[in-house]
């Protein structure tokens, strides 16, 4: 009796741009197995094949368009355009397979794509970008994974000023501890201190009191690093 389930199963899609509908590959909960969380929420699984990130984006095979669960349904004037124009020579690819590292890369390169050309709230925008360098932290690409950690900040700092993360999972204290921690880890350790401070005094600290720990610990992490290189 064979009785074995795969960790993938099919998930049927619609593509937002054209309508086609296709399968795309999805990890059964019960095969998550987490090992880690690093300090910036990137997960590190038991299995590193069996990695639910590798599965988040949709790409329409017959178009090219790739999205999240995130994306909005809508699309602004003239994206519909713009999209035709950057995939007028697209041809078919399947990624509705098992996907490889390299597949992952390329899916979440096409979603950034994507989501740039129908500007969707720079809260999904840097959700991307985040979870392309994670991907690279799991290969130890770290000029890659730093690219994107930068990308993820950028737009992250945009959608705090415009408030677009508003309405969604995100809270203010977790954009605010995030801002500082990609700051960290790319070095810009001005910003990061201004954004741990301000997660440390926020008004709500109360409610949120992990975020506001996770805060002072990187912070503290950052500091101590100062004074082993006085000169950076
Ligand atoms: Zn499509």
């Amino acid at each position: 009796m064979t009785n074995q389930l795969s960790p993938l199963y099919d998930k049927k899609v619609l593509c937002l741009y054209c309508k086609n509908t296709f399968h795309s590959k999805r990890v059964r909960s019960s095969f998550i197995r987490i090992k880690t969380i690093d300090s910036d929420f990137c997960k590190v699984y038991k299995e590193e094949m069996i990695n639910p990130l590798f599965y988040e984006t949709d790409v329409c095979p017959d178009c090219g368009f790739a999205s999240t669960e995130a994306f909005s349904l809508e699309f602004p004037n003239g994206a519909k355009d713009e999209i035709a124009k950057q995939f007028e020579n697209w041809k078919t690819q399947e990624f509705g397979k098992e996907r490889t590292v390299s597949d992952a890369i390329k899916a979440m390169k096409l979603a950034i794509l994507s989501a740039n050309l129908k500007r969707e709230n720079r809260i999904v925008i840097g959700g991307l970008c985040l979870r392309l360098a994670w991907i690279y932290r799991s290969i130890e690409d770290y000029n890659q994974e730093r690219r994107f950690l930068l990308a993820a900040y950028l737009d992250y700092e945009v959608s705090y000023e415009r408030g677009d993360y508003i309405g969604t999972k995100m809270t203010e204290l977790r954009l605010l501890y995030l801002l500082g921690e990609l700051a960290r880890r790319i070095e810009k350790r001005e910003k990061a201190g201004l954004y741990f401070t301000r997660v440390i005094q926020h008004k709500k600290r109360a409610t949120e009191t992990k975020i506001v720990e996770m805060a002072r610990e990187q912070w503290y992490i950052m500091r101590n690093q100062e004074q082993v290189n006085p000169t950076k």
